[in-house]
């Protein structure tokens, strides 16, 4: 079977029906309110000069359009990751993600948190309410994972068995907390955190990737990685498919829609032409995924 490489997003679905999946998982998407995202979007249409080339993003239209969108690129469950930048937001953004996930069939529900007084109290609650994913943003947070108030909040995701979304190499600009040295001492004090290392940990990916011999609960998405934005500065070692193949059953296919760059026919296109096959395609689409979400396959 050879997927057809698609030159627009209204050419993708044509690759899920070659591969043989009815639809695939996007563990990577952002949804959140509409003037926290104008946030995030401003920071992206001025980080020029601090990443040193501009990032426009390419999927602006409104949240309704956007999801739709997904869904007609046949993407049938994705996650709508968000994140606080200070103290005192991320339960109100918990609220929100919850809510989002009740109006829309197929959205996985996210929270999340920030090192601060009754962190452990509200992620408790929000996985009460049922939190199915958590979003971490070391690197936007600008905080020490390693703090002293989430250390019981690592205790309960790994408790629960809740994947989290780690934001913690140092792309796109790393603070001191972000990158391998720190998140190893994480993983060293919660080895069965299911952390999903978001980016493949870029630009340190070879090192995350060996982080995944110690840490069997441990997994990656594809966010940004394989496509010509990050090509150009950070090149993904191709002596380094291999272990792609290798880690197949724990690598997740995510976009960081819609705050990209490129089309999200782009990013597709750049595991397509890693060349490692369909059975490796079919795990990283959707498989790993549905075992690590097993209630989206009810859907
Ligand atoms: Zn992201």
């Amino acid at each position: 079977v050879t997927a057809p490489i698609p030159r627009e997003d209204s050419d993708v679905p044509a690759v899920w029906q070659a591969l043989g999946l009815p639809w695939i998982v996007d563990a990577h998407v952002h949804a959140m309110p509409d003037a926290l995202q104008a946030k995030v979007w401003a920071y992206f249409d001025s980080a020029g000069p601090l990443l040193g080339r501009s990032w426009p993003v390419l999927y602006k239209q409104d949240l309704a359009t956007r999801t739709q969108l997904l869904r007609d690129m046949g993407v049938g469950a994705f996650t709508s990751l968000l994140y606080p930048h200070k103290p005192g937001m991320s339960e109100s953004l918990n609220s929100w993600a919850a809510q989002f996930a009740r109006e829309n069939p197929g959205c996985l529900q996210t929270a999340t948190f920030f090192p601060e007084p009754g962190a452990a109290a509200y992620v408790r609650r929000a996985i009460e309410a049922g939190a199915q994913v958590f979003k971490v943003h070391v690197q936007v947070g600008r905080f020490d994972p390693r703090d002293e108030h989430l250390e019981e909040v690592w205790g309960l995701l790994t408790e629960a068995r809740i994947p989290a979304v780690v934001h913690c190499g140092h792309g796109p600009v790393g603070t001191e907390w972000t990158g391998i040295g720190v998140w190893s001492q994480v993983m060293a004090r919660h080895p069965r955190l299911r952390a999903i290392i978001a980016h493949l940990g870029m630009p340190e990916v070879e090192a995350f990737l060996d982080l995944a011999d110690i840490y069997p609960e441990l997994r990656f998405d594809t966010a940004g990685v394989f496509v010509d934005f990050t090509e150009d500065m950070w090149p993904f070692p191709t002596e380094r498919y291999g272990r792609l193949l290798a880690l197949g059953d724990r690598i997740l296919f995510g976009s960081d829609y819609p705050t990209i760059p490129n089309t999200y026919a782009h990013q597709v296109s750049g595991l397509l032409n890693l060349g490692l096959g369909t059975d490796w395609l079919r795990a990283v689409f959707r498989d790993n995924a549905l075992r690590l979400w097993p209630s989206i396959g009810d859907a």
